[in-house]
C-alpha cells in the first residue's frame, strides 16, 4: 500500500535570523518586556509596531496567547458576568473558553454547509439573546459576508471581536481580516501562521479599547514602553479602574516572531500553493464535496476541509483509519467526544447545552487536514491521491449514490 511518511504536525525550523535574535535576548538576560536598557525599544515593542504596520490597524498589543487576546478584548469592551456573547457553533474550544473566562454566556450561532456563520440564525439570535457582543470566529478561514455582519451588528448596537487565529493575512473584498470588528485577536501558537509556541496579538483602531487592553494585559503603568499603543493621556481615565491580568508577551517570543513576520506574505503564497494542489486532487470526485470559496475571500490555505455527505458515522470513523493506514492524518468534526484539538459544541458543556441541529448535521461529515509548510507540492499530490483511495475503499464507487454526482467527474 502506498503511504505518506511526513508529519502533519511538523512545522518548519525557525529562520536563522530568528535563532540569532533569540540568542541575543538570552545573552542579554532581559526577557521581560519592560526590562529594557536605557534607550532600548525592546523586542516586544518593536514587534507590536511591525505587526500594526503589517496589519494596517491603529494599535497593536502583544500578549501570551490568542485565547488571552480574546478574553482581554471581551473585557475591554465591557463584557462581564452573565452577559450573552454570540459566537460560532463551529470553532475551537478556546473561543467559548474565552467567553466563559470573563463570566459571560456563549450563545452559539449555526453555521452553513460552507462552514460560514449562518446570518439568518445570527439575526434571529441577535433578537432573542439580548447579546451586546459578537465574538466572530473566522474558523478555518471560511468567511461569511463581513459587510453584512457589520451592518447587522451596527444596527443592533453589537460590538464585534474578530477571532483571526486562522485568518492572519486573509482578506475579504481586498480588506484585511481584523479590520471589520471593533477588536481583532490573533494567535502565534505553533499551529498558526506565525510560530512562537504560544503567543498572540490584539489589534484595534479604537484608542480607548487599546488603552484598556494594555492595562488588562498587565502593563504595571509602564504603557509608555509599548510600541503601538495610544498616548499616555488616553490611560488617565481607565488606569486605576482596570485590573492587571498578566498576559504580557516576553522578549524571547517577540524576537523569534519578528523575522517570521517578514516572511509571512511569502509563506501565505506557499500555503495557498499546497492548498490548491490538494483541492485539485480531491475535486471532481463524486463523494467528496469541497467547501466553496467565494470570490470575495482571499484565504490562507494552512488547512483544508471537505465533506463526505454520503457517509454515515461508521463510514466516517472508517475513513479516519483507512487514511491513517496510508499515513494521512485527518480530523473529523462528527465525533461524539473531544479528540485532541478537535471538539464540537457538544463537548463544551461549560457553555450549557445548546441545540444546533443544522451545525450538527453539517459537522457530522466534515473532515479537516493540516497543511504544514514542511510539505512539498508533491507530498500534497500524493496525500490527495491517498485520500481518494481511502474514500473509495470505505465506499466503493459503484455503491455511491449518483444523485449528487458533481458536474465534472474525474472518473
Ligand atoms: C488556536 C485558536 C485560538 C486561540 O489561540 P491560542 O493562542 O491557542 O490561545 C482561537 N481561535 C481559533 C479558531 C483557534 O484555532
Amino acid at each position: 500500500m502506498r503511504r505518506f511518511t511526513g508529519s502533519f504536525t511538523q512545522q518548519e525550523a525557525l529562520p536563522q535570523e530568528a535563532i540569532d535574535a533569540a540568542v541575543r535576548v538570552m545573552e542579554s538576560g532581559r526577557f521581560h518586556r519592560y526590562n529594557l536598557a536605557p534607550e532600548e525599544t525592546g523586542e516586544v515593542a518593536a514587534l507590536e509596531a511591525e505587526f500594526r504596520d503589517w496589519q494596517g490597524s491603529a494599535y497593536c498589543l502583544a500578549v501570551t496567547s490568542g485565547g488571552q487576546a480574546m478574553q482581554i478584548a471581551l473585557r475591554a469592551l465591557g463584557v462581564g458576568q452573565g452577559d450573552a456573547v454570540l459566537s460560532n457553533a463551529f470553532t475551537l474550544a478556546p473561543v467559548p473558553g474565552a467567553i466563559a473566562a470573563v463570566g459571560a454566556r456563549a450563545v452559539l450561532v449555526e453555521v452553513d454547509e460552507s462552514l460560514r456563520l449562518d446570518l439568518n440564525d445570527l439575526s434571529a439570535k441577535i433578537e432573542s439573546s439580548g447579546a451586546r457582543c459578537l465574538l466572530l470566529s473566522h474558523m478555518r478561514g471560511h468567511l461569511c459576508d463581513l459587510e453584512r455582519v457589520r451592518e447587522l451588528c451596527r444596527k443592533a448596537g453589537i460590538t464585534v471581536v474578530e477571532d483571526c487565529a486562522h485568518t492572519m493575512g486573509a482578506c475579504w473584498n481586498g480588506r484585511r481580516l481584523g479590520a471589520f470588528g471593533d477588536v481583532a485577536c490573533f494567535s502565534t501558537q505553533t499551529y498558526k501562521h506565525l510560530n512562537s509556541g504560544e503567543g498572540g496579538f490584539l489589534t484595534t483602531d479604537n484608542e480607548e479599547i487599546a488603552a484598556r487592553a494594555t492595562l488588562l494585559s498587565g502593563s504595571y503603568m509602564l504603557y509608555e514602553r509599548h510600541g503601538a499603543g495610544p498616548g499616555p493621556e488616553v490611560f488617565e481615565a481607565p488606569r486605576d479602574r482596570t485590573p492587571n491580568c498578566s498576559a504580557r508577551m516576553d522578549a524571547l517570543r517577540a524576537a523569534i516572531l519578528r523575522p517570521q513576520l517578514k516572511r509571512l506574505d511569502a509563506n501565505i503564497a506557499r500555503w495557498n500553493a499546497l492548498y490548491r494542489v490538494v483541492e485539485r486532487g480531491l475535486s471532481g470526485h463524486n463523494r467528496i464535496a469541497l467547501i466553496d470559496r467565494p470570490a470575495e475571500e482571499f484565504f490562507v490555505g494552512s488547512s483544508i476541509q471537505f465533506r463526505l455527505p454520503h457517509f454515515n458515522a461508521d463510514q466516517c470513523l472508517d475513513l479516519l483509519s483507512t487514511a491513517a493506514e496510508r499515513g494521512v492524518e485527518l480530523k473529523w468534526f462528527g465525533r461524539e467526544e473531544a479528540h485532541g484539538f478537535t471538539s464540537s459544541h457538544r463537548n463544551w458543556r461549560f457553555a450549557g447545552g445548546q441545540t444546533l441541529p443544522q451545525t450538527d448535521a453539517i459537522l457530522a461529515t466534515v473532515f479537516d487536514m493540516r497543511l504544514p509548510l514542511t510539505f512539498s507540492e508533491d507530498d500534497c499530490r500524493l496525500i490527495a491521491e491517498l485520500i481518494v483511495e481511502a474514500v473509495d475503499e470505505v465506499m466503493p464507487r459503484a455503491a455511491a449514490p449518483d444523485r449528487n454526482a458533481r458536474t465534472s467527474p474525474a472518473f
